[in-house]
């Protein structure tokens, strides 16, 4: 039996492949996508860093790409800062390296990773998010990713306001528009801040308003949470992305708002993801050895 596996994080603005053995990661690269360069190059920056990679002994090889897209044929459908619509990532990759490719979303992916490896080990039912840019969703129950017919786990495209923020998904009030940096950002207006990162950065220099900003940001997401704890009643919530590092100023309201909303007869646990990798080793373990 061959020993690797590979993982790749495929994002935006950065491609991170690791060469994973069990439950480790050996060797791990990052390559700039350069999505503005077009399909061909992103494709490309890809296969390098796979390649980089890429030893004798591998299995197959585990893609987490922002969706939707279509896991059973590896096919993306749209992605909207990846030049990759109707792209088949699968039949690309496989016809490069020769070995089996599995593609699924990447927030499925992280989630997938947490679920195996790190804070959800113990749990059957575990829902993933990821808020940076966007906000990714996923449901891993006992052990395997839950996808509907094929594009479930959309949490950021639930929506918490029927009449509020018009989302570029189609619906209006989706918790993406409220809790992810663009959120942040809407919410900071009144200060001096470029990105959620200087927002931050006052808050932790006891700018109030800072800290107001997600306070906020906390109810709005303890709202969207309670309606995932509704539907799933979850072991754990693990939560991941850039945003997920203010953690200390949003995740008090977070976990009050879900107290007194949630129709449950027991919380679930919520936690900030600790496990560095999670999308690498999610994508990885796609691979059916
Ligand atoms: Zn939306």
């Amino acid at each position: 039996m061959k020993k690797y596996v590979i993982g790749v994080d495929l994002g935006g603005t950065n491609i991170r492949a690791g060469l994973v053995l069990g439950s480790k990661l050996i060797k791990k690269v990052e390559v700039k996508t350069e999505p503005n360069k077009g399909k061909n190059a992103v494709i490309k920056n890809l296969i390098k860093a796979i390649s980089s990679v890429m030893t004798k002994d591998v299995a197959g090889i585990g893609i987490g790409s922002p969706g939707p897209l279509d896991y059973k044929k590896g096919l993306i459908i749209i992605t909207k800062n990846i030049p990759l619509k109707k792209v088949n990532l699968k039949k690309v990759l496989e016809k490069k390296f020769r070995v089996p490719v599995f593609v699924d979303n990447d927030a499925n992916c992280f989630t997938l990773g947490e679920a195996l490896y790190d804070s959800g080990k113990k749990h059957d039912c575990v829902i993933g998010l990821t808020i940076g840019t966007g906000v990714g969703g996923g449901i891993v129950i006992n052990k395997k990713i839950f996808h509907g017919r094929m594009n479930a786990g959309e949490l950021g495209h639930t929506s918490i306001n029927f009449n509020g923020i018009k989302c570029n998904c189609g619906n209006i009030g989706c918790l993406e528009e409220y809790v992810s940096a663009r959120g942040i950002m809407r919410l900071a207006k009144a200060l001096r801040a470029k990105t959620p990162l200087d927002v931050y950065n006052l808050a932790l220099k006891g700018n109030k308003k800072a800290i107001s900003v997600f306070e906020k940001m906390g109810f709005y997401l303890g709202v969207g949470l309670t309606n995932f704890v509704n539907i799933f009643d979850p072991d754990i919530i693990v939560i991941g992305g850039k945003i997920s590092n203010a953690w200390k100023f949003f995740s008090k309201n977070m976990k009050k708002t879900i107290k007194e909303k949630a129709y449950v007869n027991k919380n679930p646990i919520i936690v900030k993801s600790k496990l560095k990798y999670a999308a690498i080793l999610g994508a990885a373990s796609l691979v059916k050895k």
